[in-house]
């Protein structure tokens, strides 16, 4: 099997272990962060991803897929010191998450100038260091696949079949951004064994993420614990159903927790809590909880836990 890029270097994808296929140790605007240093806490900001990643080291996760890109104050020196003080390995990516938005830099440059980008992070570092990104990261939400989004989703799209590396697509059911999201990849030749689908779990609808497994992609069942979303019932059900359909080899689960987040003041958690947005939200939730609960529902077994949480993860990462 072929190697995978984590924050220390690169490892065989056979030594990845049990993986959370979508975690983020940080979560902030690195805009705001860069003009107004002193709003933020970085020990505190280290302590909670210290916290969140030991918690779930202790359920037996060895590695963590850490998809903050451009937009998400992605910092791959944080994450290396992470990884090394918990033991758990951190898989980084490049690309840009945006719903629509570019900087005029990217928006007066065509989607090829971006993918060189991406490409350079891949092939020779990023921020200046050694660290290679193992995956592409892009976004589609709320605002459909706009413009901008499509020449993201483009770009993405050439560096992965440039360089042979995988793709993770934040996408929006409700609206639904999926199949417009497959089809770009389509058009631009990918092939549809390394592309994820983050956030299918938002919907119920199985027969929606049946529609895009059918187009050889894996799908995301990875929020678990944002209630406000999709309780985790329900989720339970949609994946209990798609593992009653077969489609084992194409699931991945995980939480998308943010150790910190600066998308809301530091009381909004509580009130999100409180309010029942979000419930045990965290990097271990899928292990406490939702395991159980698909045993309990005789969809998972040992096997089928292996297939989600160890292969499948190593497979779109170096198939
Ligand atoms: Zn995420």
């Amino acid at each position: 099997m072929a190697s995978v890029q984590t924050v220390q270097g690169a490892v065989e994808a056979a030594d990845l272990g049990v993986v959370l296929a979508h975690e983020h140790v940080r979560f902030r605007d690195e805009a705001v962060a860069s003009e107004w240093p002193g709003r933020y806490d970085e020990g505190a900001e280290m302590r909670a991803a210290l916290e969140a990643v030991r918690a779930a080291a202790e359920r037996g996760v060895n590695t963590i897929v850490e998809p903050t890109a451009m937009f998400g104050g992605r910092d791959v020196r944080f994450m290396k010191s992470v990884a090394e003080q918990t033991g758990v390995r951190i898989v980084p990516c490049t690309g840009i998450y945006s719903y629509d938005y570019l900087p005029h830099y990217f928006e007066n440059r065509d989607a090829d100038v971006m993918a060189e980008h991406f490409v350079a992070d891949i092939e020779r570092g990023i921020q200046g260091t050694d660290i290679r990104a193992a995956f592409l990261k892009c976004a589609a939400d709320a605002p459909g696949v706009t413009d901008n989004v499509e020449k993201i989703h483009r770009a993405v799209a050439r560096a992965s079949v440039q360089t042979g590396t995988p793709i993770m697509a934040h996408s929006m059911p409700a609206v639904p951004t999926g199949p417009r999201q497959v089809e770009i990849f389509e058009e631009e030749g990918v092939d549809m064994a390394r592309v994820q689908i983050a956030h299918c779990g938002d919907t119920d609808d199985v027969d929606y993420i049946e529609a895009l497994i059918d187009r050889g992609v894996y799908v995301g069942l990875d929020r678990y614990g944002l209630e406000v979303l999709q309780p985790i019932d329900k989720r339970n059900e949609t994946t209990a159903e798609l593992l009653r359909r077969g489609h084992a080899q194409r699931l991945m689960i995980s939480q998308d927790f943010c150790a910190s987040i600066d998308w809301f003041p530091a009381e909004a958690a509580q009130t999100a809590e409180n309010a029942g947005a979000i419930r045990n939200w965290s990097m271990t939730l899928v292990f406490d909880e939702v395991v159980p609960a698909l045993r309990e529902l005789g969809v998972l077994d040992d096997e089928v836990f292996r297939t989600i949480f160890v292969e499948n993860p190593a497979r779109w990462l170096t198939a």
